[in-house]
């Protein structure tokens, strides 16, 4: 039987991978761009979010492209606190009832440090779970294309700043040639700071980076995680130890990790038993949604009510959110979860 879009809509969701500098309303980024003086591809809000879509890149890498225009008016601390507040109210509006938000808070220098970028998406993310009563966290990322060093200093400062809301660190950006295990000390200074670890690894880059990744780096989950049936042994063991694969259908596409949606390893995954859980990427670059990543998984990969119930479920349950708040929450959103049939 087909659900409604509607009804995918009304479910009461956690998202788990989303990245702040991915998901700026293109009028907003417009808003600032003229702030900040700062020239665009285009002037109106849809010519900006077609430029700003990436339908046809080769790889990771082109994608990521896209990342540096959204980054150029993020450079100010008014500009990261609007943009926070901003995604947890359309998170929100798609009953998102938790929502963890990472980003890199070395790449708003020099007129943000490190902490005063963390502090000032923490404002906004804070304004935003008061206004919306949906939960939001940080995962303050690594990127795997500047020095080790600077993954450090960011864990360090994540862990510094580490109030309730600083959940986590992962390690992001392009993949192919820059192994998980080069940034370990930034893992190590992590976990030793009380924070979760996550770590995008099998998307740009085969299965052995999502070893190592859980291997050497200690990763709890794994963002996307996709090619993960390359290696048997690796998929086995990620299934037999519930290790949560944190998968963006559209931005897969959009990255060419798979050809097709179709072709997409998800649904095998969650044959296997691995906890998979579905998640944006980027709003704007994937023009996409996290009740779109639910309908697409519905209509092209089969997914039916029980399997998409249990998605949900895997997101709320994996969160990096402390336990007793965790608790409340899962009490809160189950008897919701059931209605969806
Ligand atoms: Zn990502």
């Amino acid at each position: 039987m087909t659900l409604s879009r509607e009804s995918l809509a009304r479910l009461p969701k956690a998202e788990l991978h989303t990245h702040l500098d991915g998901c700026v309303r293109p009028a907003t980024l417009l808003a600032l761009a003229d702030r900040a003086g700062v020239e665009l591809p285009a002037a109106t809000p849809d010519g900006l979010a077609d430029v700003m879509l990436v339908r046809h890149a080769h790889n990771l890498e082109e994608y990521l492209d896209r990342y540096k225009v959204t980054v150029s008016v993020l450079q100010s601390t008014e500009a990261l606190a609007r943009v926070a507040q901003e995604l947890v109210q359309d998170a929100a509006a798609e009953a998102i009832r938790y929502l963890e938000v990472r980003f890199c808070p070395a790449l708003h220098a020099p007129g943000v440090s490190i902490e005063g970028a963390l502090e000032a998406v923490l404002d906004g993310l804070r304004a935003g779970e008061q206004a919306t009563g949906t939960i939001a966290r940080v995962i303050a990322c690594g990127l795997r294309t500047l020095p080790p060093a600077t993954s450090l200093a960011i864990a360090r400062a994540a862990v510094r700043h580490r109030d309730t809301r600083i959940v986590a660190f992962d390690l992001a950006g392009a993949e192919a040639g820059h192994p998980p295990a080069a940034h370990r000390e930034a893992f190590d200074a992590a976990r030793d700071g009380g924070l979760r670890l996550t770590c995008h690894a099998g998307e740009g880059a085969g299965a052995e980076y999502i070893r190592e990744a859980l291997a050497v780096c200690h990763a709890e989950r794994i963002g996307h995680g996709v090619r993960l049936a390359e290696d048997p042994g690796l998929e086995t063991e990620v299934a037999t130890r519930a290790i949560p694969l944190e998968m963006c259908l559209t931005s897969n596409v959009h990255t060419r990790t798979v050809e097709t949606l179709e072709a997409h390893p998800l649904a095998r995954y969650l044959a296997l038993g691995i906890p998979v859980t579905l998640n944006t990427d980027s709003r704007l670059m994937d023009r996409t949604s996290l009740t779109q990543e639910y309908w697409l998984a519905h209509t092209t990969l089969g997914l039916d009510a029980a399997a998409l119930r249990r998605v949900a479920l895997n997101a709320f349950r994996h969160a990096f959110l402390e336990d007793g708040d965790k608790t409340a929450l899962l009490k809160r959103v189950t008897p919701e979860l059931e209605e969806l049939a």
